[in-house]
């Protein structure tokens, strides 16, 4: 049987730390499936369509992920209608480590047949997440260094319409 991952996020946008995870990722298992969430709570920079554009855009690298939208629902349940072996989730410092452990046991809670896989961040990486990028990148900081290509272009292209 094939091993399937799911690698949920908002990736808002996606970072090179994220690529770094979704790389490794992709080596330990047959298919990488990312779920570009929608949290109707969290006002985005980036729609849906945008950001898996972006991701497809900057992971063709990689032959076995692909990208999917999902809104609404628990993502467990979009687990096992995938029929996916393991949820991907990437771990920089203790607070992700508080967070990531609550949202992994409750997801085994609901479904104890899902495994969470908990990826350390690269120390490269383990400072770099959306929503500094977004910070620097709103006033005009060189973001260049931590997110791919198409990604620095497109925040550059949003903010200089929002601004
Ligand atoms: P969410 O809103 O679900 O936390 P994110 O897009 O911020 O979505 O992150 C998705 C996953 O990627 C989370 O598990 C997060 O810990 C991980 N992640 C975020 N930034 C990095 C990074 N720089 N290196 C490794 N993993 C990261």
């Amino acid at each position: 049987m094939s091993k399937k991952a799911l690698f949920p996020g908002s990736f808002d946008p996606l970072t090179n730390g994220h690529v770094d995870t979704i790389q490794r990722a992709a080596k330990l298992f047959d298919e990488v499936i990312i779920a570009v969430l929608t949290n109707t709570s969290k006002v985005s920079l980036f729609n849906s369509n945008e950001k898996i554009d972006l991701i497809e855009k900057s992971l063709q690298h990689i032959e076995n992920v692909q990208v999917i939208s999902h809104v609404g629902g628990l993502t467990i349940d979009l687990a096992k209608d995938l029929e996916i072996t393991a949820m991907i989730r990437g771990m920089r410092n203790t607070l992700d480590f508080e967070y990531e452990t609550n949202i992994a046991l409750m997801n085994k809670q609901l479904n104890e047949e899902i495994e969470t896989v908990i990826l350390l961040a690269d120390e490269k990486y383990r400072f770099l997440s959306s929503s500094l990028i977004k910070e620097v990148a709103r006033f005009g900081g060189d973001v260049s260094a931590f997110v791919p290509k198409v990604v620095n272009e497109a925040i550059k292209e949003k903010y200089k319409k929002l601004n």
